[in-house]
């Protein structure tokens, strides 16, 4: 494969950021690069290691991905700083020092707008553009990529860095445009502060994104009517300055602190890992303490308190009654405690990490409503009507979560080989081998896509292992003078039957979660994600080492 120059005879890849009205990019690259999140940014610094010539193209005016979009009040990390950071070079993860035990959302966009600047990314970032479709071109083994902005790119090589949590999901409520105020969405949150003193503020949903904004909104508006359909279960952060001596003692040996946490299932939390022992084989009064433990230490590692929370509905109910009696401790009026009980299992849906969440319903300018008995009928123009009453506020936030892992693959119009669509393909859920290649879609990888760990794991190390994987599998390509690999219908099947398998051993499938799709009216309902870190990233390094079985290449 040659290096060629990115745009034309004589420009090589942009130096600047190109300007907002930037004439259309024309031209012929080694690879394009869908999204400027985390994973972009990774791919590109890869991409420029390796020499090649690469582009992204970024919907956004700014990297950060998640991050960028996500700035609603209290969006923070639920994996710690220490640990959700990129692990590729040496100097930058010393250097960067984190705040906060949990990073705050700007203090990630900081991190990753450092990240674009330390390593020189910017010059081939193309912003605010919307890839609207890719074809791929059997004859010359080419992608076709053209976006919003009139740039039509031809590259050899095309990267889905589009996130798996980064299409909102609205739903149709009749008269939703109605509503005279203002709306806000928590996954498309306004740049600007917004500011809701002595409004009355609606929010509907209590996913993570409601459960971090919640208390935040509650203690600056007149009042907050939280709209709930399920009741979801949250552990307290108990966030707070990182502590120096635990800073430096990670610091002192990082490749070793980030080599355990690629052996934790989940991918991080070695510092405090699973237990190895079953809920079942202890005393009440054990467990009891287990779980307080866990309770006061904060965050995911109350799902380590056993190793069979996710495997065993017993087990699981000893982990869910815990969390409800601390609800009923937390919470006065007993009404509101019960309406605020899951019933689910827990851990089925992704476990919340909050601050204050459970205490902000004694507050007496919060009320709670059960949507979930009384379903929304209607948004009005002075605020929303259910089955039951009419409530009116002032401003409407709607945390309603998002067309996860496949939403916005699906919004672009992707054509791989004889004129085979994605959306066509993936009708019936998702199909992928191993999370990155799709049969039938030559030369196109996905990060962290469906049939990979990615949304069970931490994002940055899900992210890093598929950009060494992909890096490698193109290094290896250019090396043996091919031109093309795509992923082999056989082993396509196995590997969507080997996702569904590991997943029903699990109580992961036993509920309503986005993991399934089941959160999108009309999706099709199919575990996405592949539980279990360790023995994928085996897998795939098995899978390159012989000569990536379970694909085609010439
Ligand atoms: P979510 O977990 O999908 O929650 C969406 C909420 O909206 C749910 O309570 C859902 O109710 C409700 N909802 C959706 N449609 C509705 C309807 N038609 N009527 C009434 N209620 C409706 O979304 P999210 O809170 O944005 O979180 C998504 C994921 O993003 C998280 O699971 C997590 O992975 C990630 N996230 C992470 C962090 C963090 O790192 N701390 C923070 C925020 C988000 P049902 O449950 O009944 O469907």
């Amino acid at each position: 494969m040659q290096q060629r120059d990115a745009m034309g005879p004589d420009s090589t890849p942009a130096q600047q950021p190109p300007a907002a009205d930037a004439a259309p990019l024309v031209g012929d690259l080694d690879l394009v690069i869908v999204g400027a999140g985390f994973a972009g940014l990774a791919m590109l610094n890869r991409a420029r290691g390796m020499g090649l010539s690469a582009i992204v193209f970024e919907r956004g005016d700014g990297v950060g991905g998640t991050w960028y979009w996500n700035r609603y009040p209290g969006a923070r990390c639920d994996v710690e700083s220490l640990e959700y950071s990129y692990q590729f070079d040496e100097v930058l993860q010393q250097e960067w020092q984190w705040s906060e035990r949990y990073a705050t959302q700007p203090e990630l966009l900081r991190y990753a707008n450092h990240v674009a600047d330390r390593f020189g990314l910017r010059g081939q970032l193309r912003f605010g553009t919307t890839v609207l479709a890719a074809d791929y071109d059997e004859s010359a083994d080419r992608w076709t990529v053209t976006t919003d902005r009139g740039d039509r790119v031809r590259a050899r090589f095309l990267v889905m860095a589009t996130g798996c949590l980064s299409s909102t999901n609205l739903p149709d409520f009749p008269g939703r445009d109605s509503f005279a105020g203002p709306t806000y969405h928590t996954g498309q949150w306004p740049h600007e502060p917004v500011d809701f003193t002595g409004k009355r503020v609606g929010i509907i949903g209590t996913g993570s994104s409601a459960i971090q904004s919640i208390p935040i909104i509650a203690a600056q508006a007149r009042s907050l009517t939280v709209f709930q359909r399920t009741a979801n279960y949250t552990v307290p952060a108990y966030n707070g300055p990182i502590d120096p001596d635990y800073e430096a003692a990670i610091k002192a040996d990082y490749a070793g602190f980030r080599a355990r946490n690629s052996q934790m299932m989940p991918a991080y939390g070695s510092s405090y890992p699973r237990r190895d022992e079953s809920a079942l084989s202890v005393t009440d009064a054990e467990r009891e303490q287990i779980f307080e433990e866990r309770w006061r230490h904060g965050g995911l590692p109350f799902m380590g308190a056993f190793n069979d929370l996710m495997l065993d509905d017993r087990a699981n109910r000893t982990a869910a009654e815990f969390v409800r009696r601390k609800i009923r401790e937390q919470v006065r009026d007993p009404a509101v405690a019960d309406l605020l009980m899951p019933r689910q299992t827990i851990g089925c849906k992704r476990l919340c990490v909050d601050t204050g969440y459970y205490e902000t319903f004694n507050r007496p300018n919060v009320t709670l409503v059960d949507v979930g008995r009384a379903p929304i009928e209607a948004i009005t123009p002075t605020g929303l009507r259910t089955t039951d009453a009419d409530y009116e506020f002032d401003c409407l936030v709607y945390a309603t979560g998002f067309d996860a892992m496949t939403g916005t693959l699906l919004k672009i119009a992707i054509t791989g080989r004889q004129g085979q669509r994605l959306q066509d393909k993936w009708h019936a859920g998702p199909r992928t081998y191993l999370g990155l290649g799709i049969a039938g879609f030559p030369n196109l990888f996905t990060i962290s896509g469906p049939g990979s760990p990615s949304v069970l794991t931490n994002m940055l190390v899900s992210i890093e292992q598929h950009v060494g994987w992909i890096g490698d599998c193109i290094d290896w390509l250019r090396r043996q003078g091919k031109q093309r690999i795509e992923a082999t219908e056989a082993a396509e099947d196995r590997w969507v039957e080997h996702v569904n398998a590991v997943a029903d051993r699990t109580l992961y499938p036993s509920c309503n979660s986005w993991y399934l799709g089941a959160n999108v009216p009309g999706k099709t309902r199919v575990f996405m994600p592949l539980i279990g870190f360790p023995a994928y990233a085996a897998h795939c390094a098995e899978v390159a080492a012989a000569g990536y079985d379970g694909f085609v290449h010439g």
